[in-house]
């Protein structure tokens, strides 16, 4: 069906709003009010919320997270997503879309997790016919830019 990324983002920002006071976090959002996607609505919310969990869990108290629509052509919209927290050490980043990977920065160990959230993302992303990289940022924090077909068929 279609689905309103801003509308969708939105309704998760209310589900994080307490973790993200405890975090003392915040996210911007920079997506248009009228973009839609014609996919699936449960990946594509999968996408995000494995993203936003991702970053209060790991990046760290007093981070922010920025998610933004930065280009589309006729096919496809385009994303990024970063947040300035703690990061991932290049030698984990080539692996960290597989299956219960996890990267050993400290506070992963501390939280739990199964380290399935960013093959879920991966995979969504697929279904979506985008795909998706990460990049460390020099200025710190994690990075993440993904591509999502505007129409599925
Ligand atoms: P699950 O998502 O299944 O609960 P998980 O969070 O460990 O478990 P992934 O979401 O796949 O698994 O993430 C893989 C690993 O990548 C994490 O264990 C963590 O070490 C690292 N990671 C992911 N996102 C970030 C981030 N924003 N900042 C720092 N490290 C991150
Ligand atoms: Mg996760």
């Amino acid at each position: 069906g279609n689905v309103s990324i801003g509308k969708l983002l939105n309704e998760m920002l209310d589900d994080f709003e307490l973790k993200l006071e405890h975090a003392k976090m915040d996210i911007q959002l920079h997506i248009p009010e009228d973009l839609n996607i014609n996919g699936n609505s449960e990946l594509l919310d999968s996408v995000f919320r494995n993203l936003i969990d991702n970053s209060i869990k790991y990046a760290g108290e007093g981070s922010s997270i920025e998610i933004k629509h930065y280009f589309e052509d006729n096919n496809y919209h385009y994303f990024s997503y970063h947040d300035n927290g703690i990061g991932i050490s290049e030698d984990h980043l080539p692996r960290i879309f597989e299956r219960f990977y996890r990267a050993d920065n400290g506070r992963s160990r501390k939280m739990g997790g199964t380290g399935l959230g960013l093959s879920i993302v991966k995979n969504a992303v697929g279904f979506h016919k985008g795909r998706i990289f990460v990049k460390a940022r020099k200025e710190g924090g994690t990075e993440f830019f993904f591509s999502l077909k505007k129409q599925l068929s």
